[in-house]
């Protein structure tokens, strides 16, 4: 059986930092992975001659983002353009107009989140009966929480509003080639799924299909879903982290590339499918000025077109797109690649919101047991949450946490 110091099971952001933490620490560290690949939800493809993000791709509070750094010690190019996402390209579908009341709408329903409270802590809550911008504000829930409002809590939401910034950057290459590419050279076993962390003495026993692995420290990372849903099976004394983690769940958010055979539209354009309807797509029109359209569903859209597959997705977000650009867009638009979060194993789900209420639930799953069982990714972030960069800093606690925990057992050990 082979036996270590620390394990890290998950090789996402959070397992990346935790290892970074470990390694050259003296200790013996590995880390085991269900998948087939490093990085989890941040994921970068090459297809037709292009590197796409399936999961994350911006460094958002960039300019406190410790990606960045890490980023540029390792020689990546960082691309510090400002975002489209308020800009509709010509106006279309869009006027002016409706974006300035679309615009105030969202900011009503902002100040009403913060200035009356709800008892219920449930976002929807806060919008007003029967709003015209109602859509357009679960629209951007969608693509923010990965949910709608009505399975939002609030507190949780202004937690993260709070805390992050407007500046948002890309990594050309990838977040995920990022990622992926800043794991030090630690023991890695790949496409192997921890099924099960048990007690083994003093340490714990892991189970695999690959065998069992005995560590004295775990750092546990995988995504809330994996964990509420029995795909790694805690000791029974954590039925509260289990709990938590259910009352924690991932939203969804998936992303469609649309090859785009056309010049002519300005690089990194950007538009909003129906401004008016909650099911709908953010596109974003040849980024870096690549031959592509990059489509990002949330929420109920992203749902709904997990339902229908990637083809069917292609289609609405097709006749989105002809709606605005006019039919002759048609021919130039073929699928390349998408995202089906939800149905990918090992994740289910794209990025985690509070229930109403519930808040709290991120402090319990971040919690050690036993100063032998220690709970990273993005979902124990009080703050930073639901992003790369939170996953990489809980990585990093938890990796502290373990160092602490060993000097305090030598301190009171030695000589
Ligand atoms: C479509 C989409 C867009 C996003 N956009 C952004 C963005 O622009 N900016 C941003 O900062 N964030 C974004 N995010 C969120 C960001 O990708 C995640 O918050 C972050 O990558 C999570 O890292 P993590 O280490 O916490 O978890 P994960 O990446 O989920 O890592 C956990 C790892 O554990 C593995 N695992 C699961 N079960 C087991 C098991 N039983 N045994 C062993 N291993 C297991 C998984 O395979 C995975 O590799 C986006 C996510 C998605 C899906």
């Amino acid at each position: 059986m082979a036996e270590y110091d620390v394990v890290i099971v998950g090789a996402g952001a959070a397992g990346v930092g935790a290892a970074r933490r470990l390694a050259g620490s003296g200790l013996s560290v590995a880390i085991v992975e269900a998948s087939a690949r490093v990085g989890g939800r941040a994921w970068t493809l090459g297809v037709a001659g292009m590197l796409i993000d399936l999961g994350c791709g911006w460094l958002h509070s960039a300019e406190r983002n410790p990606w960045v750094g890490i980023a540029e010690s390792a020689g990546f190019a960082i691309d510090r353009s400002p975002t489209s996402w308020g800009e509709q390209y010509r106006d279309l579908g869009f006027s002016e107009a409706d974006q300035k009341a679309a615009g105030e709408a969202y900011d009503a329903f902002d100040r009403a989140l913060r200035d009356s409270p709800q008892p219920s802590d449930r976002a929807a809550d806060a919008l007003p009966a029967e709003g015209p911008w109602n859509g357009f504000i679960e629209a951007l829930s969608g693509y923010i929480n990965g949910a709608g409002l009505g399975t939002l809590s609030v507190e949780d939401y202004l937690a993260y509003d709070d805390a992050a910034s407007e500046v948002n950057w890309r990594v050309p290459d990838g977040y995920g080639t990022l990622v992926s590419a800043s794991l030090p050279p630690v023991p890695l076993h790949l496409s192997t799924p921890v099924e099960r962390i048990g007690e083994d003495g003093t340490a714990l026993r892991l189970v695999t299909p690959r065998g069992d692995i005995r560590a004295r420290s775990v750092i546990v990372t995988v995504a809330t879903n994996v964990l509420a849903k029995g795909g790694l099976r805690l000791p029974p004394a954590l039925d509260d982290r289990a709990h938590a983690a259910a009352c924690l769940p991932l939203g969804l958010a998936d992303k469609l590339f649309l090859a785009f055979d056309d010049a002519d539209v300005p690089p990194d354009s950007h538009l909003l499918g129906n401004p008016k309807s909650a099911c709908t797509g953010s596109y974003y029109l040849r980024p870096f000025g690549r031959p592509v359209v990059e489509v990002f569903l949330g929420g109920a859209g992203a749902i709904a077109l997990e339902d229908v597959g990637l083809d069917g997705a292609a289609a609405f977000a097709i006749d989105e797109l002809a709606a605005l650009l006019g039919n002759g867009v048609r021919s130039k638009l073929r699928l390349i690649a998408g995202s089906a979060w939800a149905r990918t194993d090992g994740f289910g789900g794209s990025y985690s919101h509070a229930l109403p209420g519930h808040r709290g639930s991120r402090a319990t799953l971040a919690t050690p047991w036993q100063d032998r069982l220690f709970f990273a990714g993005e979902a124990c972030s009080p703050t930073d949450f639901s992003t790369a960069h939170g996953a990489l800093a809980t990585g990093i606690a938890a990796a502290d946490a373990v160092l602490a925990q060993r000097n305090s057992i030598s301190s009171s050990t030695g000589p």
